[in-house]
């Protein structure tokens, strides 16, 4: 899984000496030199190199210098090669030169297509965007359960049915998913079909958005009422009704024959979620959302088709 990197740097635990900055996969030498500001001769010019993987969230830390250093408080010798973690500390020759290697989120982007959401995860596990995620853990949500899949109602359901066919592997969105997604996605997708077939006089999509808003790949199971209090504005009603909405069957079509699905933009996004009001079943232009929900339910979906 790819994921937008986080900041990997080295911070004094007293605040004696300033940061150290670490580049993704940019090997640095560290030791006595203006930019440490440590002038303690046991430590040597070139004491410590260090290789940041900002992906992997390590530093490989290699001893150098004669004088040994200490990871997490255990020696590191002359050629002797360590990785570290975030919180964990690192020592250069004696006390005073103590290091934490701090790790830092990436900076929050207002592309959302650019925001990963498992990295919200990692750094904000009680973060909104994590709800499936924690949903699916709770097994009084639980519709059905098997190895690649949760099935839970939607919490904030914009129909009068509306399932989420939850993935357990960690793929967040449409853009992580390649050939190897493919059984899962005709699981997910079989799955939400059963669902659709619990409720015969409904009319139901089967789909993702382009740019879902949590994490965790979920398939939307929606009936096409849109009779519901949670669907409130143009954007949740161009995230169902618009190509924002990507049918599961145009998704799983594209994955087999490209091996990827192409992510949009974050302006296309925009510009879909903001298509002015129309009706999705007949050519009716509302003025107001709650007049096309009137109009939905009068004109395409009356109350006595509901459950
Ligand atoms: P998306 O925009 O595709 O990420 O849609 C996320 C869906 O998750 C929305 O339809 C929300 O109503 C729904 N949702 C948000 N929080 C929860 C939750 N805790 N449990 C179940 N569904 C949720």
């Amino acid at each position: 899984m790819t994921s937008i990197p986080v900041k990997l740097f080295l911070r004094s635990t007293k605040k004696a000496h300033p940061d150290i900055p670490l580049s993704h996969m940019k090997s640095v030498e560290i030791g006595r030199s203006p930019q440490t500001k440590i002038k303690d001769t046991k430590v040597s010019k070139k004491h410590l190199r260090l290789l940041a993987n900002c992906f992997a969230r390590s530093v490989q830390v290699t001893q150098l210098g004669a004088n040994p250093s200490w990871v997490q408080g255990s020696i590191l010798k002359t050629d002797e090669t360590r990785n570290i973690a975030p919180n964990d500390i690192l020592e250069l020759g004696q006390d005073d030169h103590r290091y934490e290697l701090i790790m830092e989120a990436p900076k929050a982007t207002k592309d959302p297509s650019q925001t990963h959401l498992e990295d919200r995860a990692l750094v904000h596990p009680g973060h909104w965007s994590m709800a499936l995620i924690r949903a699916i853990k709770d097994d009084t949500l639980k519709l059905f359960e098997d190895d690649s899949m949760v099935v839970i109602r939607d919490a904030y359901p914009k129909a009068r049915q509306h399932y989420l066919v939850v993935a357990k592997d960690s793929i967040d969105s449409l853009k992580e998913m390649d050939l190897e997604n493919v059984a899962l996605l005709e699981q997910m997708i079989a799955k939400g079909h059963d669902f659709k077939a619990k409720h015969p006089d409904l009319e139901f999509r089967l789909g993702f958005h382009a740019i879902p808003s949590m994490a965790r790949l979920h398939l939307h199971v929606v009936s096409q009422d849109f009779d519901s209090p949670c669907l409130k504005n143009l954007k949740h009603w161009n995230s169902f009704t618009s190509e924002f909405f990507v049918p599961a069957d145009v998704v799983l079509a594209k994955i087999k024959s490209d091996g990827v699905y192409p992510q949009i933009s974050g302006e296309e996004s925009k510009k879909l979620l903001s298509t002015p009001l129309k009706c999705h079943k007949c050519s009716y232009k509302p003025k107001h959302l709650p007049d096309l929900k009137k109009h939905i339910v009068l004109k395409h979906y009356p109350k006595k088709m509901r459950e």
